[in-house]
Formats: structure tokens, sequence, C-alpha cells
């Protein structure tokens, strides 16, 4: 059953559209499970379940009937959200007969609701004649592919498709987690992981003939690696082995494959999406066969098959244009894929996965670029030169958008720069609370882009420079000269004002493509310290770069991510040692910088007294704490919901942390994104905090709050939150102390919240 499962999600996931994949689910069911009648009710409406497929009942009472949760046995598996199995379905009280199905000769009754995200999107339905009971099997299966189905049909109802199976296109909404501010209108651009056969955007061509040309092109391409790769193996392998060669050039040379591709692409379709489709539907239809030996070809033709788009990509991309608004659309993105796209031509950003704290949308925040993350029920592939709008205040993206709503977003385009333009009147002006008390508002940087931008918004230092990012953008490790010059440049734009250099923070997600590193469990693997003290070469190249660019300049400070226990902080402090005095040896003229610790793991929160007095400052990493304390993960969209900042738990540690290394005299900054929300900041100074650290873009929003509020005013604002039971009501609490202040519309969430998307 297992079997027969996997194959019915791959087919309903390959369907064109909803009416097709519902026509799989019901045919298929009905032979899987041997019965006489399968259907699908789907919610059309708040409270309003319709019959959309089925084998079985009357063909013509699809799309005809419609029922209320309190209506018949399938009403009642809404009400109860709960699977309904009986053998006389007639005798039961809820009993309903719809004269238009001809149901009333099925005796047994087994119905399962589809469930996504807690709410009932509808019921599957089987049915016999005879009157039997289903056995525990048979609902367990059931269960679990209405489970599996819950969300092809979420995504289906998302992008509108129920209402509109067969019409035109039109505008639709799909909601994800706000990743950067701002509002952005454009054109979409899908950008695919090179030689992904699952994620290629869906296009078309303008000349076949010439589209048909180049898939030949790029098979010979593919041919001729292939030959090469025969060669070269030619004395390893014996004459049996190489015979595999020849499997795969004859699928080259298979004609039927080259015409079924080209068939499509006579019908329109682009060169690199026909090919994936034809060779996915070989590949699955291999897959699903009896004889091992043919099972063995579908991975051949998978491998043929992503050797050829990885061509077929390769050629596009050299002659890639991106329109001057283009809205870049991905499955995942990366920090390699946003640098591919010419910086005055990304407009916004969205991708399928991750949350407002993956790498790519602090890098988006630095760029100032709007950016929708977890967009998990877009059909993104279907996005390549489609009109869409970028809500990036409300995580929300709109395709196809009606005139009347590109006007509404072009006038908050308009107010938001305006806004802008008021708060460049403040650049110049300290971050003062009305009764004085001065606040250092510092940046987080990682591209050159982010030092033009903070030195324009007035940022008085760097709280977090994130050496990675540099790293991120090659293909192999950055030698120690090439690094001093990197860290030279941010040293000297920022000189006199403090910058602080995080030591190599990789793992987790951020993973270099030339330093790999495969785990479960990444999150809780081996990345930041842990690798850096595993390869004391990469540390001390780092550091060395470090102290030899702040030579004469004296304004480093190092900062050493992911500590977890004392001995990792002495190991750490050891090596810096080192790099000194090998440096001072070797005649340069430097001074130890400052080190510090970031508190970022539930554990340094605890042992914040003892790492305070061993270090000159502590960092909260406030985005991986959260993380930690909640057992969150920061990329995953499917619980970005619980991820609270402002959760009573995570506040208690931050404060637990402010007291800690107060009491050892020593400072303490937030470099997290929660120091960049205005609301929160009022918090994070009213507990203690001495430097806020955030990303430009948001900085200046950040300091016309504070310097409309006293100190007094917001210690007793974190007196009043610190003892409520949940984010919500701390939420609220901190929303009604911006309205009074009259500063609630610096928050991201006021800006589009008057808009309605239908
Ligand atoms: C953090 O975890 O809050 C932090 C600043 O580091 P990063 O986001 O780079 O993991
Ligand atoms: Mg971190």
């Amino acid at each position: 059953m297992l079997n027969s499962l996997r194959t019915l999600v791959q087919e309903v996931n390959g369907a064109d559209d909803l009416q097709v994949a519902l026509d799989i689910i019901v045919q298929r069911v009905r032979e899987i499970m041997h019965t006489q009648v399968c259907s699908i009710y789907l919610r059309t409406t708040e409270d309003n379940y319709q019959l959309m497929a089925t084998q079985g009942l009357r063909p013509e009472a699809v799309g005809k009937v419609n029922l209320q949760s309190h209506e018949g046995l399938v009403g009642w598996v809404v009400a109860r959200a709960e699977p309904i199995n009986l053998e006389n379905a007639a005798e039961h009280p809820r009993y309903e007969y719809f004269p238009e199905t001809g149901e009333e000769k099925y005796q047994s009754f087994l119905g399962a609701p589809i469930i996504h995200h807690r709410e009932v999107l509808g019921v599957l339905v089987i049915q016999q004649i005879e009157s039997r009971k289903f056995d525990e099997s048979e609902e367990a299966f059931l269960v679990t592919v209405s489970a599996q189905l819950a969300g092809v049909i979420a995504h289906a109802e998302a992008t509108g498709a129920l209402g509109s199976i067969g019409k035109e296109s039109r505008q639709a909404r799909f909601s994800g987690i706000s990743g950067a501010g701002g509002v952005a209108l454009g054109v979409g651009i899908v950008a695919s992981p090179s030689a992904d056969l699952h994620s290629v955007a869906q296009t078309t061509c303008k000349d076949p003939e010439s589209e048909v040309e180049f898939l030949l092109g790029c098979m010979g391409k593919a041919r001729n690696d292939i030959e090469h790769l025969a060669e070269h193996l030619k004395e390893r392998l014996s004459a049996q082995e190489q015979v595999l060669f020849d499997a795969y050039l004859a699928i080259l040379e298979d004609t039927m494959l080259i015409d079924e591709v080209s068939q499509r692409i006579r019908l329109g379709e682009g060169a690199a999406w026909a090919w994936s489709q034809v060779v996915l539907t070989h590949v699955s239809s291999f897959m699903s066969m009896n004889d091992a030996y043919l099972r063995e070809r579908a991975s051949d033709l998978r491998d043929l098959g992503r050797r050829v788009l990885g061509h077929l990509q390769q050629s596009a991309a050299k002659s890639r244009v991106y329109p001057e608004n283009t809205i870049l659309v991905g499955q995942e993105l990366s920090a390699s894929i946003l640098a591919e796209v010419p910086q005055e031509c990304l407009r916004g950003i969205i991708s399928v996965q991750g949350s407002s704290n993956s790498h790519v949308a602090i890098l988006a925040r630095a760029m100032g670029i709007p950016t929708v993350m977890g967009a998990v029920d877009l059909p993104y592939k279907k996005m390549d030169q489609r009109q869409i709008v970028v809500d990036g205040y409300r995580g929300l993206v709109i395709t196809d958008p009606t005139q009347e709503l590109v006007e509404q977003y072009r006038n908050i385009a308009e107010e938001e720069k305006q806004l802008a333009s008021g708060l460049e009147a403040i650049t110049d002006l300290p971050c003062e609370t009305l009764d004085h008390h001065r606040v250092a508002l510092w940046v987080n940087t990682g591209l050159m882009v982010d030092v033009m931008r903070s030195l324009e918004r007035g940022a008085e230092g760097v709280g977090l420079f994130r050496t990675e990012v540099p790293f991120l953008l090659r293909d192999r490790f950055p030698s120690e000269e090439e690094q001093r010059k990197i860290y030279r440049e941010q040293l000297q734009a920022f000189h006199p004002n403090p910058v602080t250099m995080r030591t190599l923070d990789i793992g987790g997600d951020k993973s270099l493509p030339y330093f790999p590193i495969e785990e479960q469990n990444p999150f809780l693997g081996w990345r930041g310290i842990r690798v850096t003290l595993d390869h004391p070469e990469i540390f001390l190249s780092q550091v060395r770069a470090m102290l030899k660019a702040g030579e004469g300049l004296d304004n480093l400070r190092i900062m050493l991510p992911m500590i977890s226990s004392i001995g990792e902080l002495e190991s750490a402090q050891v090596l810096i040692y080192r790099a000194f005095h090998e440096l001072l040896e070797e005649n340069y003229n430097i001074t130890l910088p400052p080190i510090g610790v970031m508190v970022e793991v539930p554990a340094a929160v605890y042992q914040a007294r003892e790492l305070a007095a061993r270090v000159d400052f502590l960092s909260v990493g406030s985005n991986d704490l959260t993380q930690y304390l909640l057992a969150v993960d920061r990329n995953n969209g499917r619980v970005a919901g619980i991820y609270e900042s402002l959760h009573p738990a995570v506040l208690r540690a931050l404060y637990e942390v402010v007291v800690q290394a107060h009491s050892q005299g020593t400072p303490v900054s937030i470099c997290g994104e929660l120091a960049g929300d205005p609301g929160a900041a009022m918090l994070l100074v009213g507990m203690g905090f001495d430097v806020l650290s955030m990303n430009a873009t948001n900085l200046p929003k950040v300091k016309a709050a504070l310097r409309s509020v006293s100190l007094d005013d917001i210690e007793e604002l974190f007196l009043q939150v610190r003892d409520l039971p949940d984010a919500q009501s701390i939420n609220n609490c901190v929303d009604a102390f911006l309205k009074e202040a009259g500063i609630y519309k610096l928050l991201r969430t006021a800006v589009t919240e008057n808009v309605t998307v239908p």
C-alpha cells in the first residue's frame, strides 16, 4: 500500500490542474481499496462542501451536490473532524439522501476529513454496496491518503484554482512570512537550483524550431560528456561495465523521447520545462514497474535527464535578461542565487522555503529588498514572467493583481519613500530618549553594500560583521591576504567607530558550497565555533587576517559565535593569543582587540555571569537563542507562527543576560533581528541593553521610535510586560504603548494592514 500511496502522490503532484488531480485521486483510491465508490467533497465557501469528483456515484452530480457541516454524513465528518466508519449508513441518524448521486444502494460508508493547518478542507469518502465495516487498516489508509492530499488541495485552494477550474488566471493571494519589509511590484523570474528536474520553471517559447535545435544541441553536449567519461574510465572498467555507458547513449538517441519533448516544445513550451516533464514521467513509470532491471533504468534516465538539463540551464543563464523590476522567485533561494541578479534590477524576493530568520532574509533586509519567505502554497514554477506584488510587511504575495490593487500598493510605496526621506532628517542626530538617555545604535553587515547604507543612515558602529558572507560567495576558502583586504575595508569605512567581527559561523543553514556539511540535524550539529575549533588552521588564518587588518586603526573587536561552554571560549582565546603573538613576532604593530562572546545557546544564558567575567563584551544572538529556547526551527515556515520573538521565556532569558553581564561590569549588546523592531527595541532598552545592532534598513525607524519616548516610560513598559503570560498579550501591550506615543506607524505590520486583498 505504501508503494501505491507513493505513486498516487507522485501522479497527483504531476497533475496540471486541480480537477485532473481530484479525478486521479478518486480513480486510484477506488482501485487500491477495491471499493465501488470514491468521492471527494471540497470546501468552496465558509461552510459549504461540494462534490468535486467521484468514481461510482452519478458523474452528473459533480458540482451539483452541496452540503453544510450540519447536513448528512459528510457534514458529520466535517463537524467532528474525524473519520466515520459505518456498516449501515442509512440507519445512522445523520444519514441524508442526496437523490442526484444515486447513492442509496451503497450501505457501508467510510469518510475521512482532509485537514490542513487545523482546518477541514474537505472529505474523502469510500462506499460499498454490501454492508460491512471497513477494517482498521483500510481506515488508516484512507486517513493517510487524506493527510497527504491535504497539502495538494490547500495549495490549489490558495491559488484560487477551486473557484477557477477551467478559467483564465486571475488575482490570487498567497500567505508567507515577512522576510524584509517594504512593498514591490514587478515581474516574476524563477531561479532554479541547477539541474534539479523537480524545480524547473514552467516557461514558454516563442520560436519552437530554434528551441528544438537548442535542445538537440544540449543533448549533443551531454553525449560528449558521457563519451569522455567512458574514455576516461576505459582502463579501469570491464567490458561488461562499459555497457552501462552504451545504455546512456541509447537513451540519448531514443527518437521517441526526442519526439515527445519536441512535440511539447512545438506546442509552445520552453525546452527545459518540456524536457524535465517528459523525463520525470518516464522515470516515474520505470519506478512503478515490478521488474528490478527496469526500475534501475529509472536512475539512469534521471541522471541523464539532469545532465541535459544542466546544459539547457547553463546556456539559458548566459543569455538571461533580468527585467528592471525583477521579483526573484525560487523554492529555496540562497545568497549565491541572489548575487546572480544585477542589484539595480532586483525589486522583490519570494522564497517558498525558509523563514524570516533564514540568512537569505537577513541579507534581503540588509539590502532593503521587500521579501516574503515560506510562501509554501505558491506554485512557484508558474511564476516566470507573471505580474506580482510582494507585500513584505505582511508576508503576502499577490499574483496577477487587479489594477485597483496595483494602485493601492503604488501609493503605499510612495508613502514609504516619503517616510524614509522624513527619517533622513534625523540621520545626524544622536539616538537618545526624551530624557537624554543615550543608546548606541550599531549595524549588522556582511556585504559591502551594507557599509554604504549603514554610513548613510548614521550607524555608530558595527555590532556584527557576518564574516561568512564573503566566504559564501566564493568557490574556495579566501586566503589570509584576501580576507585581510575585506576586513580592512570594513574597518576603514567605519573608522574610528568600532567594528565587531564575528569569526566564521558556518553550519546550520549556512553551508559553503566547497565545504559541505551534511547532517541529520544541522542546527544542533557542527556549526559556528565547533567547526573552527576543530579546524584551527581556518580559525587562525581568519584571526590573523583580522588582526593584520586592524593595524593602526584600533577599532577591531572579535566575537565568537555559538559558544556553549567555558572550555570552548578558553580554547578560542588561546588561539587568538597565539595568532596575536605570532604577528607581534612578525613585527606587526598591533594591540589585542576586545574579545566577546555571542549568547545564542540557552546554556550560555545560564553561564552569562561566568562568560562575562572572562570577556570584554557579550552580544545576544536572539535569532538563534529564540530558535533554541522555543525549539522552533528558524527556517521552517510551518512552525513560523510559533517562533515568537516576544515570548515571555525569551524576554526572561534576555533580561537574565543583561543582569549577569552588568554584575561583572561587562557591557551587553544584542545583534539578532529583534533589535531592529521598533517595538522590541523599546523593551530591550527598557531592560538595560547597552547597544542595539540591527540591519541598516531598520535603523532610522528604531532611532525615530527611541527619540520619541523617555527611558522612564520604557522601563515602566518592560516592568508591565515582564509578568504577562504569553507573547500575544506582550505584543498587544507594546502596540498600545506605540499608539499612545504616536509612533505605531513605524511598525512594519502597521503599513499595509488596511489594504484588503480579496
Ligand atoms: C543570531 O543568531 O541572532 C545572530 C545574530 O546570528 P545569525 O543570524 O548569523 O545566526
Ligand atoms: Mg546566530
